[in-house]
C-alpha cells in the first residue's frame, strides 16, 4: 500500500462549494484507508445566500451521490427550469428563449437550423423559438420529464435543470455528508499557518485558537479566497471589460400564479434583473455596472419590478469578473467563489463548483502533490471559465440597444477572439461552432446568436436537396408536434403536486 497518500481533507467554508465538495468527496472517497475530512465554516460570516438557478449538468452531480429527484426537489423547494427567457436584450420588447435540449429535428444529416434559415430564406418568419418543445412548454407554464421511450415525441429529448433555495441545497448535502463521516467545525479562521519553507499549508487557526491541521486544504470560503489569494496571492485575471457588472442587488418576493419552469432575465439600463420562481417564492436580483448606476437607484429599480410583495430587506452584493489566475497552487485547491466568478446570466457558478470538484476527483494527488497534476488541472480550468466567458460575452456584445451607455460599451468593445470567430461564422456560413469539449452546446450557441439578432445569409448546401414547398411543409409539421406534445403536458403547479411538492402558491402559503 502506498504511504503518501492524504490522510486529511480541510475543507475551509460551508457554503454550496464547501458542502457540495464535501458531499462528494465523502461519497467518493470515504473508503479510502485513513482518510479524514474535516469542514469549517462559520455561522458568524455566513455564506453568500444567492445562486439558486441551474443548468442540466446538475442532475449528474445528484445522480452521482444517489439523490433521489422527489426528495431534492421537496427539500429545497425546487421548481424546474426548461431554459432562460431573455427580455429586451437585443432591443427593448424582443425576447427569446434559450432552451435546454434541442430544436426541431435533424434531417438529411444536417443540423435542423439550416432547414430553418433555408425556410426563412424562402419567407417562412415563424421564429426558431416555436421548434423547441422546451420554449413551448416552458412559456405555457408546462413540464413533464424526458420520455425516452418515445422516441418520436420531441418530449424524449426534453432536458431540464433546477431551481431551488441554495441554503436548503447546501444543508441537505450538509445531511448527507456528515452521515458518510465528514466532520464539521464552528469557528473563524483568524490565521493560516504555513510551512516556512515550502509555503504548503499546514493548518489553519480559529479564533478561539484551536488548529485544525490538513495535507489538503480545499479553498471554499466564497470571494474572499482565504487561503488561495490572501495567504498564497494566486492573483486574479480580470475580465470585468467584457463582464462589466459588478454588483448585485437581491431580494426574495412573493410567488405570482404565473409559475413558468423558466428563469427570467431581463436586460435595464445598467444591466440586468433575474427572476427564479421557486415553490415558496421568488428570487430577484438585479445585476449591475457600478459605474452606471448608484446602489440606491439599483435597489429602487428592483422593489419597483417585482412580482409580489418583498419578503426581505434588499442585500448588496459586490464581484468582479474573472479567476484566480490559478486555482490550484501547493496544497490549495479554490473551489466556488474562493476561485472565481462569471456573473449568473447562465446560471454557471454552481455547474463550475461541480467541474471543479470533478477535476480534482480526477487528479486527486498524494502528499507529493506532483506539478503535472496541479499544472493539469490549472489548464483545464481556466479554458473552463474561458469558454463560459465567451458564450456570456455573446449575450451583451451582440445587442441592439441604443438607450444606454452599458449596450453600447459592450456593443462597441471588441469581444474575446472566440466570440468574433463563432459571430463571423454564423453570419457568413450559417455554421454554428463548438469547440472541444466547452459546455455549451451547438444548441446553446445558435439560440443566443440568433436570439440576440445575427443574421446568417447562407446554410448548409445539403438542405437544398429538399425543395422549398417541402421544406416549408416539413418545418409546419415539426411545429406542429411541438406545440401539440407541449399542449398535452400538465402544468409544472399539477407535476409538482403530483410528486408530492406543492408550488401552488397558496397551498405553501397556508402550510
Ligand atoms: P459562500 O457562499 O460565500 O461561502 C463561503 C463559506 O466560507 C461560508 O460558509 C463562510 O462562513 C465561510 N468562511 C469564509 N470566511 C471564513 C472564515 N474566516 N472562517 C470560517 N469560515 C469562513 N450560481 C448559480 O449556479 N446560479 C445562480 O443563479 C447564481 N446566482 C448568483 C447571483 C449572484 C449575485 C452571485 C454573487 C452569485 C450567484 N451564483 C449563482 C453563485 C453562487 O451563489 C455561488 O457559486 C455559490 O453560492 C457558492 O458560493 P461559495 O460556497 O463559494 O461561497
Amino acid at each position: 500500500m502506498r504511504g503518501d497518500r492524504i490522510r486529511k481533507v480541510v475543507i475551509v467554508g460551508g457554503g454550496t462549494a464547501g458542502w457540495m465538495t464535501a458531499a462528494a468527496m465523502s461519497q467518493i472517497l470515504g473508503e479510502m484507508p485513513d482518510l479524514t475530512i474535516e469542514l469549517v465554516e462559520s455561522d458568524e460570516i455566513g455564506t453568500v445566500g444567492v445562486g439558486e438557478a441551474t443548468i442540466p449538468q446538475i442532475n449528474l452531480f445528484n445522480a452521482l451521490l444517489g439523490i433521489d429527484e422527489r426528495d431534492f426537489v421537496r427539500s429545497t423547494n425546487a421548481t424546474y427550469k426548461l431554459g432562460i427567457e431573455f427580455r429586451d436584450w437585443t432591443r427593448i420588447g424582443h425576447s427569446y428563449v434559450h432552451p435546454f435540449g434541442f430544436y426541431g429535428l435533424d434531417m438529411l444529416g444536417i443540423e435542423f437550423h439550416h432547414h430553418w434559415l433555408k425556410g426563412r430564406m424562402a419567407g417562412d418568419a415563424v421564429p426558431l423559438d416555436v421548434y423547441s418543445l422546451g420554449v413551448v412548454a416552458g412559456l405555457a407554464g408546462r413540464f413533464a420529464h424526458p420520455s425516452p421511450d418515445q422516441p418520436n415525441s420531441p418530449l424524449s429529448r426534453i432536458a431540464y435543470a433546477f431551481q431551488f433555495d441554495a441554503s436548503l441545497y447546501a444543508k441537505y448535502l450538509r445531511q448527507r455528508a456528515e452521515a458518510l463521516g465528514v466532520r464539521r467545525t464552528e469557528g473563524r479562521i483568524v490565521d493560516v499557518v504555513q510551512n516556512g519553507e515550502t509555503g504548503f499549508v499546514e493548518a489553519v487557526v480559529l479564533s478561539d485558537e484551536r488548529l485544525v491541521e490538513g495535507d489538503l486544504f480545499i479553498d471554499c470560503s466564497g470571494f474572499r479566497g482565504l487561503l488561495i489569494e490572501q495567504a498564497l496571492q494566486g492573483g486574479f485575471e480580470d475580465w470585468s471589460k467584457w463582464l462589466p457588472c459588478d454588483r448585485a442587488v437581491a431580494v426574495p418576493c412573493e410567488n405570482s400564479d404565473d409559475q413558468q419552469p423558466l428563469t427570467r432575465s431581463t436586460a435595464r439600463l445598467a444591466g440586468w434583473q433575474w427572476r427564479i420562481p421557486l415553490q415558496h417564492r421568488t428570487g430577484n436580483g438585479y445585476v449591475y455596472s457600478s459605474a452606471q448606476i448608484g446602489d440606491d437607484e439599483a435597489a429602487d429599480v428592483l422593489l419597483a419590478n417585482l412580482d409580489g410583495a418583498a419578503l426581505a430587506e434588499p442585500r448588496l452584493l459586490r464581484f468582479k469578473a474573472g479567476h484566480r489566475k490559478k486555482a490550484w497552487i501547493k496544497n490549495v485547491v479554490a473551489i466556488g467563489l474562493a476561485g472565481g466568478f462569471l456573473e449568473p446570466l447562465e446560471s454557471t457558478s454552481i455547474h463550475l463548483i461541480q467541474t471543479g470538484i470533478a477535476r480534482l476527483m480526477t487528479l486527486f494527488p498524494t502528499r507529493r502533490f506532483d506539478d503535472i497534476e496541479i499544472e493539469r488541472y490549472n489548464r483545464l480550468t481556466v479554458r473552463e471559465y474561458a469558454d463560459i466567458r465567451d458564450f456570456l460575452v455573446l449575450h451583451y456584445h451582440a445587442n441592439e440597444r441604443t438607450d444606454s451607455e452599458l449596450w453600447r460599451y459592450c456593443r462597441e468593445t471588441a469581444p474575446p477572439e472566440g466570440v468574433s470567430y463563432k459571430l463571423d461564422m454564423f453570419r457568413r456560413t450559417g455554421r454554428v461552432i463548438r469547440e472541444h469539449d466547452e459546455l455549451f452546446t451547438e444548441t446553446s450557441w445558435l439560440a443566443v446568436l440568433v436570439g440576440q439578432g445575427a443574421e446568417a445569409q447562407n446554410y448548409h448546401p445539403a438542405a437544398d436537396i429538399l425543395s422549398d414547398a417541402e421544406t416549408l411543409q416539413r418545418l409546419a409539421h415539426i411545429r406542429e408536434v411541438v406545440a401539440q406534445t407541449a399542449a398535452m403536458m400538465p402544468t409544472q403547479n399539477d407535476y409538482l403536486q403530483r410528486q408530492g411538492s406543492a408550488s401552488n402558491v397558496t397551498l405553501r402559503r397556508a402550510s
